[in-house]
């Protein structure tokens, strides 16, 4: 078998791990951000926040690299980035066109399940949660602690719902069953419960990596992933190299090589980070 050199690429989750959970900034990991652009390193943001929000967060970062959306559902590749139309077009069912990305869709659109989701509620006084639908930014903002602005931005969800459980741990039970029946997954985030279509962060990473796969053939991938809660296991289990950041969770993912972080949030991603690019 020929050799081929390695090609390193990163998928990040955001809140409690690139960002802090409380402040979300990532001011602290700045020195493995810099060091992986003079590398030409690929960092994939992979969050359950919304295009609107993470297209905030890319420009703050100077990233043109794609972006996996609301937990999977939606991938954002830049007009101006790594790839061109016809590369990715094969790629997505669908593609729709704006401005600044082409969105490939991979999940259900939140439409479709919100109904079923509210009816479930309307049925058994049991299912007792509320969520993003159910709020204004305003609200959202008060439970997120995220700027009014911020809030307005993360609003606007295409794939997901990110829900607050009021009801018992045994209704809950019942609850995820009759989701499952209707293709609808609940998946535990460090602030909430995401529900979505059936599709998660690994799909994001899997499809992002088979067409930086295409581009680069003869390169082997080196997928390095980085999360801190259960909406991040998938994701970490589908990399070479999982850095886990620590948090209440206690993650084991499956990969190859697992690195536990000593410090949380964007203090152990740039510690961890520039421990690896030492390596790779
Ligand atoms: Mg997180």
């Amino acid at each position: 078998m020929t050799f081929r050199p390695p090609y390193p690429l990163v998928h990040t989750d955001l809140d409690a791990t690139l960002l802090n959970h409380d402040t979300y900034s990532w001011q602290p990991a700045l020195p493995a951000l810099t060091r992986l652009q003079e590398l030409g390193i690929p960092l994939i943001l992979n969050s359950s926040k919304t295009l609107a929000e993470m297209q905030e967060l890319a420009t703050e970062l100077n990233l043109s690299h794609p972006l996996v959306c609301e937990n999977g559902s939606l991938i954002a590749i830049p007009r101006n980035g790594d790839f061109s139309l016809s590369e990715i077009e094969t790629y997505f069912p669908s593609i729709e066109v704006t401005k600044n990305y082409w969105l490939g869709n991979l999940g259900r659109s939140r439409g479709q399940f919100i109904e079923t989701l509210h009816k479930l509620r309307e049925s058994n006084p049991e299912y007792r949660f509320e969520g993003y639908s159910d709020w204004s930014a305003e609200d959202v903002a008060k439970h997120t602690g995220l700027p009014i602005e911020q809030a307005h931005l993360s609003h606007t969800r295409q794939g997901t719902e990110p829900i607050h459980w009021h009801g018992s741990d045994e209704a809950y039970k019942r609850f995820l069953g009759e989701l499952a029946q209707y293709e609808i997954q609940a998946v535990a985030g460090g602030r909430f419960i995401h529900i979505s279509g059936l599709s998660d962060k690994a799909h994001g990473l899997r499809k992002l990596n088979e067409l930086y796969q295409l581009k680069h053939p003869q390169r082997e991938l080196l997928t390095i992933a980085l999360g801190d809660s259960p909406n991040d296991l998938n994701m970490l289990n589908a990399a070479d190299i999982a850095v886990v950041i620590p948090n209440k969770e206690k993650l084991r993912p499956s990969a190859q090589k697992v690195i536990y972080a000593q410090e949380p949030g964007p203090t152990g991603w740039n510690t961890e980070m520039l421990a690896l690019l030492e390596q790779v």
